[in-house]
């Protein structure tokens, strides 16, 4: 049976106007889903209402305690919450969880590379496909914030695209899994500002010589590696484009 793990941006949720097309579509998706979200805008705009400085090294977040804290708040709560709340009045059976509920998503804190100690950061060692392949089963929609714990009391921030290609990957053994990164753009592009550039496919050749030639880059480059180590585990397609793929 077919399953969609659709895993959508910060620039989608954070947004009204987009988070309430995103509802409509993911609604009517047909078949088992599960929803994977980010939130990084949000939990920046929060740490800075509360006089937390936002650090990021390449893209990434260092999490320190205080933004440790943030983000449980922002992703687990905030976002998450909300999130359910708006497809459970779409007549979808959202439940939020993050990796700690049900101890789905177990990962380990990162250790400092060359010089960087990104904090309470989580790398993932094992999702439960089981698990939530049973919880699927009755009707449930998980809604999961990218949110993980190492089995030791921590909550550890893991980015939020890896947490789908990890729940794509455990349910692949269930499922024939479709994995779709949704973000603002139509998906990538030779030149990221005209949509007429579209890439059609990717292969891992591909993918070598775009990151190369600096045509992939930014936020999409761990989102392709992503994509392709899904296709590599046994996710049987994985779309890159805006909410709306069909
Ligand atoms: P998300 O919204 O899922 O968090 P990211 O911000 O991590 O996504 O990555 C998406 C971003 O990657 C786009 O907004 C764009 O700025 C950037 N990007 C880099 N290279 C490309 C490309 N070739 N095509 C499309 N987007 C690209």
């Amino acid at each position: 049976m077919g399953l969609t793990v659709l895993k959508v941006g910060g620039a989608v949720v954070e947004n009204a106007e987009s988070l309430a097309r995103l509802i409509a579509d993911f609604a009517a998706m047909e078949g088992p889903k599960v929803l994977v979200h980010g939130g990084g805008r949000s939990a920046t705009a929060m740490a800075t209402r509360l006089g937390i400085e936002t650090h990021m090294v390449d893209g990434r977040r260092i999490t320190d305690d205080d933004m440790l804290r943030v983000v449980t708040m922002v992703y687990g709560g905030l976002v998450n919450k909300r999130i359910v709340a708006l497809l459970q009045a779409a007549g979808v059976n959202g439940l939020g969880l993050t990796g700690a509920d049900m101890d789905i998503i177990r990962s380990h804190r990162r250790p400092p590379k060359g010089g960087i100690d990104y904090g309470w950061v989580g790398d993932v060692d094992r999702a439960d496909g089981q698990r939530l392949a049973s919880l699927i089963r009755e009707g449930v929609v998980p809604v999961i914030a990218p949110l993980t714990h190492d089995g030791q009391g921590h909550l550890l921030n893991t980015n939020a695209d890896t947490m789908a290609q990890t729940v794509a990957c455990a349910l692949a053994p269930y499922y024939r899994v479709s994995l779709r990164y949704a973000f603002e753009k139509r998906g990538v592009m030779r030149d990221p500002d005209d949509p007429s550039t579209l890439i059609p496919h990717i292969t891992e050749a591909d993918f070598e010589r775009l990151k190369a030639d600096g045509i992939v880059s930014g936020g999409m480059v761990p989102k392709v590696e992503n994509a392709l180590q899904a296709i590599r585990q046994g996710v049987g397609e994985v779309l890159i484009g805006e909410t709306r793929i069909s």
